[in-house]
Formats: structure tokens, sequence, C-alpha cells
């Protein structure tokens, strides 16, 4: 498979200019199963369990993949200091300390905590990137219960984790 950084870094430019595409994975209409291979996480629910703990918009984005619309976290420019932790089993994944300044809409890191998350090759071809051209996209989830949390991405020349501030729970230092 070829990588090809270039393109894949002129269309994630594209991708986050364009604030239309990130509300149509939300609302596609095909459900998938949050993982594709065989992996036994350390928490584990049923749907039915999954849905009573997340509302419909943040299991469309937890357990399927989706993308929440620009700047519709209220963390997406919450830059105090503190800790985020995944909403769907509270494993803390990454740190203010690595937070990266991006008017895009969503919230950035430069690294995870280690050991927090784990990574998938999105299936879904978002933004028209095709994984038989070498262009699929790294996805990033939480390495407990695999929930969707965003993806690595090259914005600005820097490589990031690009995540949902619906995926996470905040939590500011205080004192
Ligand atoms: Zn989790």
């Amino acid at each position: 498979m070829e990588y090809r950084p270039g393109r894949r870094g002129f269309l994630t430019r594209m991708l986050l200019a364009a604030t239309a595409l990130p509300a149509a994975l939300v609302g596609r209409a095909h459900a998938r199963p949050a993982r594709d291979f065989d992996y036994e996480y350390e928490v584990t629910r049923t749907e039915e369990e999954w849905r009573a703990l997340l509302s419909d918009y943040e299991f469309a984005i937890l357990r399927q993949s989706g993308t929440e619309w620009a700047r519709s976290s209220p963390l997406w420019n919450d830059y105090r200091q503190g800790d985020f932790s995944c909403k769907g089993c509270d494993l803390q994944l990454y740190s203010s300390d690595w937070r990266v300044a991006l008017d895009k809409g969503w919230v950035f890191f430069a690294h995870s905590l280690p050991t927090a998350v784990m990574t998938d090759i999105d299936p879904g071809n978002p933004y028209g990137l095709r994984r038989e051209e070498g262009t699929a996209v790294v996805e990033v989830h939480c390495r407990r219960c695999g929930s969707h949390l965003g993806h690595l991405l090259v914005v600005e020349g820097q490589l990031v984790h690009c995540v949902n501030g619906t995926s996470l729970i905040f939590a500011p230092r205080t004192g």
C-alpha cells in the first residue's frame, strides 16, 4: 500500500475546511460495529447497554465512529488545565499538557497517555479517502472499551489526534 503523506495532508486541510462533512458522517444511515477485528476489550457492553449509557448522538460517535459537528462540543476551545477520560468507560486518555491549539472545532492533542488508545484503519472511507488508494484515515479508539475517539491527522503540518469532544469527559484541575 502506497503512503502519500502529501496528498493526505492536502485532503486533511480540505476536509477540515468543509464543515458539512462531519454532519454527513453522524447522519449516515448504515450502522456498523465500532470494531471489525477480533480483540477482547476489557470493558464490553451489549448494544442495549451502550444505548442506555449514551444519548443517540453519543452512540453514533462512540459506537458507530461518527464525527461530531465542528464546534459542537464545548471542549473544542476550552483550554483549562485538566484531564480527559473516555465517556464510555472513564479510562484517562489525554491531558491538557498535550493539547494543541487549532481553530478547527475539534479537540486536538499531540499525544495520548501511554497505553490509553489503539488505532484502526477507518473502513468508512470518511472524507472520500480510500483504503485501496493508501489514503485511508487512521482511526483512534479507547483501548479499554473500544469507543471511537477520532482520527490521527496531519493538520497544519503537525500530526495530531483529532478527537470528538463528545467522546471525552473533562475534569479540570483545581488549585
Ligand atoms: Zn473507553
